[in-house]
């Protein structure tokens, strides 16, 4: 049994051969930069919020508690790295006005799950699995009793709904809930916004952006999303010689990939083992250590 997961598949249509050294080499970089350090940080002081909420702390108690984790983290960063050290000091700002925005979460909504793993078949023996980052049911208003996933983005600017209906993951996500038994209703982008703003006011910082694809462009994302993972799977049994790596190498697939440098030192045929070990580091992948425990 194989297990894929949305970004996996987007690499895979993005470009071989980042598939190749994310999900066959497993390699990683061993320093993000600052908007993923920003995600990654921001991703888990919202987890521990969200998990005392479901612990039935109260708003104050449960932000109380994220504050001490975040110290926590920032005591373990590298006190030297300066860029860092000021995106942790903006951060915890924009946090702190997040959970203010927001505090009435803890009686509109009953938060049932937090980063949970949701896995779905997508193909013969191979299951799509997705991590929840929060999983609540409406307490109140016309939704009331319904089930709603939220998803993290700290982004730059707040998706257009253009960029929303280009977006395949929500469609992917509210998909394989619903076909693991979850009744969802809606999966929502909440978005926390970084860029810097004069007086930002709340709705300038945070929005929670719904779904916007229609039933069949879910189906039909679902249906390809099927077709790319099956040509993973093809690919992982057979013989890694025939193993397709080959480059994009389009501008809008390369600016941002993380393996620019090793990629374009392999093209030119230079030596990259010395790159390779002071760049990059084995990848953590959560859903094949499911895969390895459960499978
Ligand atoms: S730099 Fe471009 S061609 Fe190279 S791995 Fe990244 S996306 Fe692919």
């Amino acid at each position: 049994m194989m297990i894929i997961s949305n970004t996996e598949i987007t690499s895979k249509n993005t470009c071989d051969k980042q598939h190749d050294y994310m999900y066959n080499q497993e390699i990683e970089p061993r320093k993000y930069p600052l908007h993923i350090q920003r995600g990654t940080i921001g991703h888990e002081v919202l987890a521990q919020y969200y998990s005392y909420l479901k612990d039935n702390l109260n708003h104050t108690a449960a932000r109380d508690f994220a504050q001490d984790h975040f110290v926590l983290l920032v005591t373990q960063s590298d006190p030297n790295d300066t860029e860092r050290t000021i995106m942790l000091g903006e951060l915890w700002t924009t946090l702190m006005q997040y959970f203010d925005f927001y505090q009435d979460d803890s009686t509109k909504y009953k938060i049932l799950d937090v980063e949970q793993l949701i896995t779905a078949e997508i193909g013969p023996d191979i299951t799509f699995g997705l991590y929840a980052d929060v999983i609540v049911e409406h307490l109140t208003g016309q939704y009331r009793g319904s089930v709603d996933i939220w998803d993290h983005k700290f982004v730059t600017n707040f998706k257009s709904p253009e960029d929303l209906r280009l977006d395949a993951q929500q469609p992917k996500y509210i998909k394989a809930a619903q076909l693991s038994g979850l009744p969802v209703r809606a999966v929502e982008f909440n978005q926390i916004r970084h860029r810097k703003m004069k007086n930002p006011s709340p709705s300038d910082l945070f929005r929670r952006a719904p779904l916007l694809s229609s039933k069949t462009m879910i189906e039909n994302i679902w249906k390809e999303a099927g077709e790319t993972a099956t040509d993973i799977y093809l690919d992982k049994i057979a013989d890694t010689q025939f193993l397709s790596t080959r480059r994009t190498l389009s501008y809008s697939a390369c600016k941002f990939c993380f393996f620019k440098d090793l990629c374009m030192a392999e093209l030119g045929e230079e030596p990259t083992e010395i790159m390779r070990q002071v760049q990059y580091q084995k990848r953590k992948r959560p859903l094949k250590d499911w895969m390895l425990t459960n499978g």
